[in-house]
């Protein structure tokens, strides 16, 4: 089972940028584009659509709830996460391909990273990435001070209007969408509240409606699409939900990919 920080050096490699830790590429990702070997390169462009919480056994047990993102078909991996699995710390593994000792986020803070980020990677070579997300979420703070263009909303749904206009303006190689919806519902109502039932599906469909956008607007390049969650959650006894602790239900979590090619 790869870890969620192999994120990073295989969208590092889509791009021909060679490895920067010692996390190891996804060869099973990275074989779904062809080789351009003229080009070093394998990806026009990458959408990264990163919902927050959503666990590997709720995935399993409510797999149909995210039927319309599987009618895609996409290759669906079962990731681990980081301790302590909680969002900055995972999403910081997640593109600087480090263990939280190495990134040093090691608890629910949300300090700048000052390590090579798969953003900073990206821009040394002249691709430009962005970032959309919402208020003062983990992915809207821990990777600022980047000559990058940041896009950052009240709610999920402005977030992925946003995320879809950018897909069709096409000015970016990678676009981040980050929806937290999942894990607020999720520490209320519990992992299996119905309307964090709800806020899973709606991140499915999500999902889709930004691949088909990128589908359309991306036709004649060669792209890819994760759904790429941080951490999972469990229950609390008085029915709420959590996560941050070093158990299979917060730390095995589903990551799904796709690609269109040229
Ligand atoms: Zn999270």
């Amino acid at each position: 089972m790869y870890n969620i920080r192999s994120v990073c050096p295989t969208v590092a490699a889509m791009f021909g940028i060679a490895p920067f830790t010692d996390a190891p590429v996804m060869e099973e990702v990275l074989s779904m584009l062809p080789e351009q070997p003229a080009e070093n390169r394998r990806t026009d462009r990458v959408l990264m659509y990163n919902p927050d919480a959503v666990a590997w056994w709720i995935f399993e047990k409510y797999r149909e709830l995210l039927t319309p993102a599987l009618e895609m078909d996409p290759l669906v991996l079962r990731m681990g996460s980081v301790m302590p699995s909680v969002t900055p710390v995972c999403f910081a593994s997640m593109y600087s391909g480090l263990m939280p000792q190495n990134h040093g986020i090691l608890s629910y803070t949300k300090p700048v990273l000052t390590v090579t980020t798969l953003f900073d990677a990206m821009i040394g070579r002249g691709l430009k990435p962005a970032i959309c997300s919402t208020g003062t979420d983990s992915i809207s703070m821990i990777f600022r001070n980047r000559d990058m263009d940041y896009f950052i909303f009240d709610t999920p749904d402005e977030v992925n209007d946003k995320v879809e206009e950018l897909i069709r303006a096409d000015r970016h190689d990678l676009i981040v969408a980050y929806n937290g919806n999942y894990d607020s519902t999720m520490h209320r109502c519990g992992p299996e509240g119905a309307e964090s039932l709800e806020a899973l599906a709606s991140n499915a469909a999500s999902w889709r409606r930004l691949c088909g956008a990128a589908e359309e607007a991306w036709r004649g390049k060669n792209w890819a699409s994760a759904f790429a969650t941080d951490h999972g959650c469990h229950r609390l006894p008085d029915g709420r939900g959590s996560h941050g602790e070093d158990i299979p239900e917060d730390m095995n979590v589903v990551h799904m990919w796709r690609c269109g090619r040229r």
